[in-house]
């Protein structure tokens, strides 16, 4: 076994993507002519105006992070009873849809891109469903086509958690152009960031419209207050970075797909492991690393691997664990749901580093601890 080397240089397991410092300067330095810092300014409808064109959406609403983005779309769209959805999300998706007094039932995922399973919703329809959120987890595209098939059937609306998804596409189609709209977050960790950030993408326009309008207290006009709406605007700073990451977003993925390869190539040899399998007719963007540790098979825990990835300094997270399902707010609250395979892979995976500037030596480094410790 290694020696146990503390001095090593620490890898955290995500890293911000930043502008060059002067190219951000100069694009804030506006805002000090201007004099106008929020309340959709230039910089914010220039923004919505780019990613429409990047993310191929039709409609867009930009918002103060995601998890508002998701909150509101849900609530503007007047939903009732029950959402099914996947407890192998961020706390965000499931928050969103309690939020806004709904029920959530749990749906269990497919094994091998860890979405919702299409052939597990209709056994959770009552006559109180009135949609389905399904989230495209670590960029990994859910199975739209038969999704929305049984959504249309049974009349209920279908909202995507897209927020790893950022400049993904399916046949060549924007991943925001599914469904009734998509919620995409530009958080600080997320492979596009505005530091914090989101928006709504829907081919539905009078949403949009009505979107713009609540996250901005519902004010329609001056005197006119039609929506019992947040404060969920995005500022011009938040903006402005957007417009600079944005520059360099396509360059940043492609890093990401170095680092991704070089894992592949590294991990694959490895006995007990399941990496990402890339899907057909989907363009990547490299947003995350999951790793599902066999114990049976690779001889350690995941737990055992995330302590001795810290051993050597570097940080991974159990991403996602616990289950939303069994999370403390939720575990006696709603129904579990029998989301077996959900549970399984929720045990077992790891999330390892993975971020644009990440080095090919560190990757090696990461990798060699992981063969290293395989018994
Ligand atoms: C990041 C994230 C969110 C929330 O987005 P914020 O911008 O952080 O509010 C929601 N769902 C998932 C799956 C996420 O990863």
């Amino acid at each position: 076994m290694n020696e146990k080397k503390s001095d090593e240089k620490r890898i955290l397991v995500t890293r911000s993507s930043m502008p060059p410092y002067e190219e951000y300067m100069e694009s804030v330095r506006d805002l000090w002519d201007s004099v106008w810092l929020t309340n959709m300014g230039k910089k914010h409808n220039e923004l919505t105006e780019r990613l429409k064109d990047y993310l191929k959406v039709e409609n867009l609403s930009l918002f103060v992070n995601g998890h508002m983005a998701l909150e509101t779309v849900i609530g503007a769209m007047g939903l009732t009873g029950e959402v099914i959805t996947t407890p192998f999300t961020f706390v965000s998706t499931v928050h969103a849809i309690v939020r806004n007094g709904l029920t959530p039932v749990f749906c269990d995922i497919e094994p091998d891109n860890y979405t919702m399973d299409p052939d597990r919703i209709e056994e959770l329809i009552t006559d109180k469903t009135s949609a389905i959120v399904p989230v495209h987890v670590y960029g990994n595209v859910c199975d739209v086509e038969r999704i929305e098939k049984r959504a249309k059937k049974h009349g209920l609306r279908v909202i995507y958690d897209a927020a790893h998804v950022f400049g993904v596409t399916y046949k060549g189609r924007g991943i925001g152009s599914f469904g009734d709209a998509s919620m995409f977050s530009f958080h600080a960790t997320k492979v596009f960031n505005t530091i914090e950030g989101g928006a709504v993408a829907t081919g539905d326009r009078a949403l949009s419209e009505k979107l713009d309008m609540i996250r901005d207290f519902g004010i329609k006009d001056e005197e006119v207050i039609g929506y019992v709406g947040p404060n969920a605007k995005m500022n011009e700073f938040a903006a402005a970075m957007g417009l600079c990451n944005l520059n360099h977003t396509d360059l940043e993925i492609g890093k990401r797909k170095e680092v991704f390869d070089r894992y592949m190539d590294r991990l694959s040899e490895i006995k007990g492991l399941s990496l990402p399998k890339p899907q057909k007719d989907v363009k990547m963007n490299y947003a995350y690393f999951p790793v599902v540790f066999d114990e049976k098979v690779y001889g350690r825990t995941r737990d055992e691997v995330k302590d001795e990835l810290e051993r050597h300094n570097i940080f991974s997270r159990k991403y996602f664990y616990p289950l939303i399902n069994e999370i403390e707010c939720y575990r006696d609250r709603f129904a579990h749901g029998d989301t077996k395979t959900a549970k399984r892979i929720s045990d077992r995976v790891l999330t390892i580093p993975m971020y644009a500037s990440l080095e090919k030596e560190d990757v090696d480094r990461i990798c060699d601890v992981i063969a290293g410790y395989r018994i």
